[in-house]
């Protein structure tokens, strides 16, 4: 089975999404660590980010790979931390941006999903990446409790910071935004992760039953 969890950043999806799999002894697939890690490597190398073709000849030649323990490397580096940086958040967009960089990476995140049951999380799993989930997701929270969970995330950036960049970066993603129709969406705003998990928890229950 595959459960695909979709929506902006700060929404919940990755606290939501690994405590699911955890729950139900399902595999993870972060598909937002794929972009950014993506995103490190052609930084590090110093590519341009405008150019679509040879970002995803990168993609296609440097594989991300996740360990046993849920780490993300790339091109031989363990970039799980540097990832979460200020710097990546902002660039990512403009390397998921480019077509033939997204269907590199949408076919290694298909190709990953395969086997046994997944939880996968992202911004076009429902839509694109995995039309025929079993489950469907897309978890929205208002624009001020995206911010200050950010903040939780990244100490020592400023709040008026953060809230530009989720803002800039909910305009860049915007088209890759759109939930799956038969998505089932969940308001996090006044809702804690057990909630959510335990929601979601049931409508897996409901198709496992069907
Ligand atoms: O979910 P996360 O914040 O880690 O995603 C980082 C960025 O990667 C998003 O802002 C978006 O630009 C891109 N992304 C995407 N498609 C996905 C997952 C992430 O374009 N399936």
């Amino acid at each position: 089975m595959i459960v695909a969890i979709d929506g902006p950043a700060g929404a919940g999806k990755s606290t939501v999404a690994r405590a699911l799999a955890e729950r139900l002894s399902f595999r993870y697939l972060d598909t937002g660590a794929m972009y950014r890690a993506l995103t490190w490597l052609a930084m590090h190398r110093g590519l341009d980010l405008g150019a679509g073709a040879a970002l995803a000849e990168l993609a296609r030649a440097e594989p991300v790979v996740f360990d046993a323990e849920g780490r993300v490397w790339i091109g031989g580096k363990d970039v799980t931390s540097s990832i979460r940086e200020q710097r990546i958040d902002r660039m990512v967009p403009v390397v998921a941006r480019h077509t033939p960089v997204r269907e590199v990476m949408r076919e290694r995140q298909r190709e990953l999903g395969r086997d046994g049951d997944v939880v996968i999380e992202g911004r076009d799993i429902g839509t694109v990446v995995a039309p025929n989930a079993e489950v469907k997701v897309y978890l929205v929270a208002d624009r001020d409790e995206r911010a200050r969970r950010r903040m939780a995330d990244r100490p020592g950036i400023g709040a008026d910071a953060l809230a530009t960049d989720l803002r800039m970066r909910d305009e860049k993603d915007a088209e890759r935004m759109q939930p799956a129709e038969d998505a089932r969406e969940i308001d996090t705003t006044g809702l804690n992760v057990e909630d959510v998990v335990e929601r979601i928890e049931a409508l897996v229950r409901e198709r496992t039953a069907a």
